[in-house]
């Protein structure tokens, strides 16, 4: 781990969303403790361009190919060297210039760049929860392997992080992720049935990307945390239970064995875990809003309503059975959340492809890197092909 006497240099790998933004807010407050190596985006180029003049890196990234002329010249008086397309993303993730990558891409396409920097032995911040679901015991065990650290950058998983530090001696009972039930909480399906994409965007306690917002909204999210969380604190599915917490001020909790629980605790502002992730294990002064309890005299927790909310069921499912399952979960739902944000599918239809999915795609026990592409691949022609049906 750099020390914070040199300055940290930090590859954003989705600079333009709303993880990324965030972490450039956090370096931009924090100019000598870290620098800007590497920032990539996929289709905003005009904000890439500004971020890059701004922060002034030694490489950038645009996804879509169409737009790296655009780039290239709007950069071309700079030292900042452009690429374009996937593949360029693991191009730089292979570069030694840098110190961290804070993996803030959404979704399957954050996986073969996360993957890269942990096979370079790069520090890795991730907020890309996909990448564990998806492949977390190879992505997992090449980080034993090569000692990278990878430190969450999800609320919940940094709040679990957090109460461990110090804790390597003890063994976890069982890990709580709090979840704050998302729009709908307390809707049942007759309600859910005609929800379309505006009202499912609106998440009452954090501004976040489209697709973690829908994913909020059918608790799909906290599936995927309960994945996540699998991997990354090497628990067994029954180790990891989930509460509805509509405050979002408890951000996780961990029991220890001997009957002990630590939690942490906060307002909802995604810039404390990215900024701890990147410091770690430093914490840095900031000017972010106070938790004030007196403003908070009820924190309230309640068990999910699982029969409503069927992705959750579905997603602890796949947790159980492990293999691609988890994989073929992450697809169906990524094509999914994709058709709904189209007004392609109505929000309960969400679960069905899902369901589907799960049923149809081949379970393999043990896969490969490969299996879990083809496993992708497969899991997503099949959601598409329950579009419109
Ligand atoms: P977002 O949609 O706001 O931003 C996504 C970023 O990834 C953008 O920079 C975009 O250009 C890039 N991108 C999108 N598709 C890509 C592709 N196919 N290839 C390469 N780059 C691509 O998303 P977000 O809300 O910032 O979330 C990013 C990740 O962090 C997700 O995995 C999400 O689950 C996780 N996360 C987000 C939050 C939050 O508050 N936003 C909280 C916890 C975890
Ligand atoms: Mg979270």
């Amino acid at each position: 781990m750099a020390d914070l006497t040199t300055k940290k240099r930090i590859a954003i790998f989705g600079s333009t969303g709303s993880i990324g933004t965030q972490a450039l807010d956090v370096i931009r407050a924090n100019p000598a403790l870290f620098e800007v190596e590497i920032l990539t985006a996929q289709t905003n180029d005009d904000l890439l361009i500004k971020q890059a003049l701004e922060f002034h890196p030694n490489a950038v990234v645009i996804g879509d190919e169409s737009r790296y002329h655009k780039v290239k010249d709007a950069l071309a008086k700079t030292l900042t060297k452009v690429f374009a397309g996937e593949q360029a993303l693991e191009e730089v993730a292979d570069f030694d210039s840098y110190d961290m990558m804070l993996a803030a891409i959404v979704g399957f396409a954050g996986l073969k760049p996360t993957m890269k920097a942990v096979s370079k032995r790069k520090a890795v911040a991730l907020a890309n929860k996909e990448t564990l679901v998806v492949a977390g015991d190879l992505v997992m065990q090449k980080a034993i392997e090569n000692r990278v650290p990878i430190i969450p950058v999800d609320s919940e998983h940094s709040a679990i992080f957090q109460c461990l530090v110090g804790e390597s001696r003890n063994r976890i009972e069982k890990i709580i992720l709090t979840a704050s039930g998302g729009p709908f909480l307390g809707k049942k399906p007759n309600y859910l049935v005609n929800v379309k994409r505006d009202h499912a965007l609106q998440h009452p306690n954090w501004a976040m990307g489209a697709k973690i917002s829908i994913d909020s909204a059918t608790l799909m999210n906290k599936g995927l945390e309960m994945i996540e969380a699998k991997w990354l604190f090497n628990l067994h599915p029954n180790q990891i239970q989930v509460v509805v917490h509509p405050q979002s001020i408890v951000h996780s909790l961990v029991q220890f064995e001997d009957g002990s629980i630590k939690a942490q605790m906060g307002l909802p502002d995604m810039k404390l875990p990215i900024q701890y992730a990147m410091a770690f294990p430093q914490r840095i002064k900031n000017d972010f809003l106070r938790l004030d309890f007196r403003k908070y005299p009820s924190l309230t927790f309640e068990e999910p309503d699982v029969k409503t909310f069927r992705n959750l069921a579905l997603a602890t499912e796949a947790l159980h059975k492990g293999g691609n399952m988890p994989c073929i979960l992450n697809a169906a739902n990524e094509i999914a959340v994709w058709a709904f944000l189209r007004n392609r599918v109505g929000f309960l239809d969400m679960t069905a492809m899902v369901e589907k999915t799960m049923e149809k795609i081949p379970f393999i026990e043990k896969p490969g890197m490969q299996e879990y592409f083809d496993s992708d691949g497969e899991a997503r022609n099949f959601a598409a092909s329950l579009i419109n049906l």
